[in-house]
C-alpha cells in the first residue's frame, strides 16, 4: 500500500538548488521530503562544476611543468597517466560526496527517497511508494546536454559532460562542438593534458561575454596550440575509428573523440507537469519573479526555470534562489529575482568572470557611463607570477556608480566578488579606489580600475567645460 506523506515542503531534486532548499528548510525544524532520481548532489557534484575544475586543476599542474623553463627551472613534457588523472576527478567528488549524501541529509531530518518523482494531480506527487501531499513544492530538477540537430550526430558516439569525466584514455584528437563555457574549459583542460584540440564555433568564443575580454581568451587557446574554427558544423560523419565534422564553406575537421557542448536543455519530462497545471516553454518551466509557476503551490529553480528565473544556469544562482524560495514558502516574504547582481566565471586560464551591465548593455540602456581599464600588465604580482595577459573593465555612470564589472586574468573569478559587493551595495569607483589594497596583489589592478574614474578624461563634464572655453580663446 502506498505511503501518504504530508510535509510543509516537497523538493524534487537533489543537485545544488534542491538541496541548499532542504538544508535551510530542516534547519528551521520545517518537515522536508527530498526526491531524487539518480545521484545525490546533481550535476554540479557528479558531472558538472566538480569534475571539470579538477580536471582544469590537472591541466594546469600539467601547464606550469611545461612552463618552468619561464621561472628559470628545467622545462619538462608532463607524462599524462590520464587513467590517474581521472582518479583524481573522481577523489574530488568522492571528497565533497558526503556533504550532499543521503545520509547528511537523513540526520539533519530530511526524509530522502531515491526514485523519480511525478505529479499526479496539482496537490500531488508520486514517488517509488510514497503519495506526497506537502503544502508547498519545489522543483529543482536541473538540466541535460541539448544536442544540436546536426545530420550524422546521433550516428557516431559522441561525448557530452555526462560522459566526459569516465573516460581513462586520453582521447588523442578531441572536437568540441561549442564555443561557450563548457566547450572552452573542457578544451584548454585536454589541450593541456597533451589532446591535439580543435573548437568548432558558429559565431565566436563565449559569445555571451564582452568581445574584448573573450578575445584574451581566444589569443590564449590559440596560442597553446587550440585550433579554433568558427562556423556551423553542417554534418558529422563516422571514418573508422575517426570522426569528421564538416563545416559550412567545405572544410572538414577529423578527431578521435567528439564532445558536443552546445548548450543545456532544461529537465521537465516524466514529471507530470500538465497533470500539475505547471506551464512550461523551451527554456524551461514558466515562473514569475517570486519563483512561482502557474501552480501556486509549486516554485521553481536552477537549471530547470526558464528564463524569468533561470537568467544564469550556475550552481550559486541556484542556491541564491534557494535562498528566496525559503524566504517566501516559509517565511511568506516578498521577494524578487532582480536583488541580486549575478556573476558568472569562465574557468580557462586565464579566468573570465563578469557581474552587472556588460559595456554593450550600457549602450544598449542609452545611459551615459565611463569604462575604466586596467592591464594585469601593469600589475606587479601578476608581472611576478608572469600572468599579465588581460584587464579589468568596469562600466561606471559619469558619477562613479559601479554597474557592472569583467575581468580577464588570473584568478578572475576571485577578483570579481568586491565588483559584485559594490553593484549590490551601490558602491562608487570613488569608494574602490579610497580604500587600501594589500600590495603586491592581484586585487590591485581591481583599485587601478577604480583610480582611473579620478583621472581627468574629455567625459568628465568640468573637463568638458575647461575644453570648451579653452576653444573659445582660440
Ligand atoms: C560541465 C559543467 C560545468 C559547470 N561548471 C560550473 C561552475 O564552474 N560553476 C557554476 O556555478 N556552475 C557550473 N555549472 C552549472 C551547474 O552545474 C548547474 O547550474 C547546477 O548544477 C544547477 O543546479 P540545479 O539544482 O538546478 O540542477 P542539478 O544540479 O542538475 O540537479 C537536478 C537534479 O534533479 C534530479 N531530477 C530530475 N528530474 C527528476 C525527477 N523527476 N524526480 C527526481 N529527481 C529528478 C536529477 O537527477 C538531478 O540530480 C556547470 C555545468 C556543467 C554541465
Amino acid at each position: 500500500m502506498s505511503e501518504v506523506l504530508k510535509p510543509d515542503l516537497c523538493v524534487i531534486g537533489a543537485g545544488s538548488g534542491g538541496l541548499s532548499v532542504a538544508a535551510i528548510a530542516a534547519s528551521f525544524g520545517v518537515s522536508v521530503v527530498l526526491v531524487e532520481r539518480d545521484r545525490m548532489g546533481g550535476d554540479c557534484l557528479n558531472v558538472g562544476c566538480v569534475p571539470s575544475k579538477a580536471l582544469i586543476a590537472a591541466g594546469d599542474r600539467a601547464r606550469s611543468i611545461r612552463d618552468s623553463g619561464r621561472f628559470g627551472l628545467e622545462r619538462a613534457e608532463p607524462r599524462t597517466n590520464y587513467a590517474r588523472v581521472r582518479d583524481h576527478v573522481k577523489g574530488v567528488i568522492a571528497a565533497i560526496a558526503p556533504n550532499d549524501s543521503a545520509e547528511r541529509f537523513s540526520a539533519l531530518g530530511v526524509r530522502v527517497i531515491n526514485a523519480e518523482g511525478r505529479f499526479t494531480d496539482p496537490r500531488t506527487l508520486v514517488a517509488a511508494g510514497a503519495t506526497i501531499k506537502a503544502r508547498r513544492f519545489v522543483l529543482a530538477t536541473g538540466s541535460r546536454p541539448a544536442i544540436p540537430p546536426v545530420p550524422g550526430l546521433s550516428d557516431v558516439l559522441y561525448l557530452t559532460n555526462e560522459t566526459v569525466f569516465e573516460l581513462t584514455r586520453r582521447p588523442e584528437r578531441l572536437v568540441v562542438i561549442g564555443g561557450g563555457p563548457i566547450g572552452v574549459e573542457l578544451a584548454q583542460a585536454h589541450r593541456r593534458l597533451g589532446a591535439e584540440v580543435s573548437i568548432v564555433e558558429a559565431g565566436r568564443l563565449l559569445p555571451r561575454e564582452d568581445a574584448e575580454l573573450a578575445s584574451v581568451i581566444e589569443r590564449r587557446l590559440a596560442a597553446e596550440g587550440i585550433d579554433i574554427r568558427m562556423g556551423a558544423a553542417v554534418a558529422v560523419e563516422g571514418r573508422g575509428d575517426r570522426i569528421a565534422v564538416l563545416l559550412e564553406g567545405g572544410d572538414a575537421i577529423e578527431g578521435s573523440h567528439l564532445l558536443v557542448a552546445t548548450g543545456r536543455t532544461p529537465t521537465v519530462d516524466g514529471l507530470g507537469l500538465e497533470a500539475a497545471r505547471i506551464k512550461t516553454d523551451r527554456s524551461g518551466i514558466l515562473v514569475n519573479r517570486a519563483l512561482r509557476t502557474s501552480n501556486r503551490r509549486v516554485y521553481a529553480i536552477g537549471d530547470c526555470a526558464g528564463d524569468a528565473g533561470a537568467a544564469y544556469r550556475w550552481t550559486h544562482s541556484a542556491n541564491h534562489q534557494a535562498g528566496l524560495v525559503i524566504r517566501s514558502a516559509l517565511f511568506r516574504l516578498p521577494i524578487g529575482l532582480d536583488a541580486a547582481p549575478m556573476p558568472r566565471v569562465t574557468f580557462t586560464d586565464p579566468e573570465l568572470a563578469a557581474v552587472g551591465m556588460s559595456e554593450d548593455d550600457a549602450r544598449a540602456a542609452r545611459r551615459p557611463f565611463r569604462i575604466l581599464r586596467w592591464p594585469f600588465a601593469e600589475n606587479d604580482r601578476a608581472q611576478a607570477e608572469r600572468a599579465t595577459e588581460g584587464l579589468v573593465k568596469a562600466i561606471v555612470t559619469p558619477r562613479g556608480r559601479v554597474l557592472g564589472c569583467a575581468i580577464a586574468g588570473p584568478h578572475a573569478g576571485e577578483l570579481i566578488a568586491p565588483w559584485a559587493l559594490a553593484i549590490r551595495k551601490g558602491l562608487k569607483a570613488q569608494d574602490l579606489a579610497g580604500t587600501v589594497f594589500p600590495y603586491p596583489t592581484l586585487s590591485e589592478a581591481s583599485k587601478r580600475a577604480a583610480v582611473e574614474f579620478l583621472r581627468p578624461s574629455a567625459e568628465t563634464p568640468w573637463v568638458r567645460r575647461l575644453i570648451r572655453i579653452l576653444r573659445l580663446f582660440g
